[in-house]
């Protein structure tokens, strides 16, 4: 498309991605989701493929770590699977702790084994009692001379028994709120380290969703990330990076579902025309197309901020509105698609009604849309805008 701000080079590496994703995992993805089994084969491509490379710097085996080329492959890889694009979503996610946080010996021990992808992670925020209010975690975890033995569980856990490393969330300090969370890298093969029930769910069917326990987990000392009481600061700033990620899941949905409803509308006719010639389907295909040409705008400009060194409330705003926007695309434009196919928008045979059901999820998890809003709202009224009020009124 024309509007996209890549390069040469970036154009390649997407037009690689979006190959093998037509090629190799469209035609899988029908059966992922009926049998909700998680894709090692996708798993097994994205490896062969150098694809987690796009995450890394070169000094730990990537192709050099840019958050644009990771938005443009999620999206790539959404709009034929969104359980696939996940994968790379979560790959993310669950390194930035070590990448934003990590000591040089600890992101040499672990990001070598996630660039080439033999290894996957995970984070893991959210407990029973405590989803959006994350400070209310119940998670404890108490230093024991070399070590932290780590005792709680956490819930809705993506890639819950698949992954090999965790970014963990626990108190160090139980009485002192947000400032007493701290962050710990956690290999799943830590003694008292357990997963849980995997939950089936609405869509997204072949990632696992699951809980994780920790019965006295022994972790060594030097797997915290930072210095205690910096997990909450920590976890917020792997959000402000992580979150534009589900908004590409969205995005590839959308653009996806808009795909195929337009090859639908050329075929299918009534009244003596395809159905993309009466005006209202085709009013209908404008405005999908174009929220999600709105929505790579908000995506890869969040996404080149970030690779430019954003920080801060800029970056929190900015992709927030990333989030939100691109994932209630996903939503609207997926429905619209079902719409346009009619009864046959209904039926599992096409893969709109797979779609409709993925892009659910975009607009709870990483944070649920309500409090996208309250993210940007309140950093809105952090913002002073009297000076631009005084000289339109002047
Ligand atoms: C498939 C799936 C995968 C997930 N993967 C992960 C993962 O890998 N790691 C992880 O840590 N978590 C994960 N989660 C958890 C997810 O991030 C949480 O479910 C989400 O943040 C919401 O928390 P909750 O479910 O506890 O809802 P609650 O916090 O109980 O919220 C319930 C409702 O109240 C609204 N609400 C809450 N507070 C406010 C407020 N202040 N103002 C207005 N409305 C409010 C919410 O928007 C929601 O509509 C996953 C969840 C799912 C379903």
């Amino acid at each position: 498309m024309a509007s996209e701000p890549l390069t040469e080079e970036q154009r390649e590496v997407r037009d690689l991605i979006r190959e093998l994703a037509r090629e190799r995992i469209a035609p899988r993805a029908a059966e992922i989701d009926k049998k909700a089994e998680f894709p090692w084969d996708v798993v097994e491509l994205f490896r062969e493929h150098g694809i987690f490379g796009v995450m890394y710097d070169e000094e730990y085996g990537g192709l050099g770590a840019s958050s644009l080329m990771t938005l443009v492959a999620i999206e790539e890889v959404s709009k034929v699977c969104a359980t696939s694009g996940l994968i790379l979503a979560v790959q993310e996610l669950g390194s930035l702790g070590l990448k934003l946080a990590g000591t040089e010996e600890q992101k040499d021990r672990y990001l070598p084994k996630l660039a080439s992808g033999d290894w996957l992670t995970a984070y893991a925020l959210t407990e029973p009692g405590s989803g959006s209010d994350s400070a209310a975690m119940r998670s404890e975890a108490r230093r024991d001379g070399d070590a932290y033995v780590i005792n709680g569980s956490k819930r809705f856990i993506t890639n819950a028994g698949v992954a090999d490393l965790y970014t963990v969330f626990a108190k160090t300090d139980p009485t002192a709120g947000h400032d007493g969370i701290s962050a710990f890298v956690v290999e799943a093969s830590s003694p008292g380290f357990a997963v849980g029930r995997i939950e089936p769910k609405m869509g997204i069917k072949g990632s696992t969703t699951g809980e994780i326990f920790f019965d006295d987990l022994r972790i060594p000392a030097e797997n915290l990330l930072g210095e205690e009481g910096e997990g909450f600061k920590i976890a917020m700033r792997i959000l402000d990076r992580s979150r534009p990620g589900i908004g590409a899941q969205g995005l590839g949905l959308a653009q996806g579902a808009t795909d195929y409803a337009l090859e639908y509308a050329r075929d299918r006719e009534t009244m003596g025309k395809p159905i993309g010639q009466h005006q209202l389907i085709a009013a209908q295909l404008a405005d999908m197309e174009t929220k999600c040409e709105a929505a790579r705008g908000l995506l890869y400009k969040c996404g080149q901020l970030i690779d430019d060194g954003a920080d801060g409330a800029e970056l929190t705003k900015i992709s927030a509105m990333a989030k939100l926007y691109c994932s209630d695309v996903a939503m609207e434009v997926t429905t619209e698609a079902v719409q346009i196919l009619g009864g046959y928008g209904y039926m599992q045979e096409y893969p709109v009604e797979r779609m409709m059901r993925d892009a659910k999820i975009t607009q709870i998890y990483e944070g649920t849309n309500q409090i996208q809003r309250l993210v940007i709202a309140r950093e809105m009224l952090k913002e002073d805008r009297a000076s631009l009020l005084a000289s339109a009124a002047g």
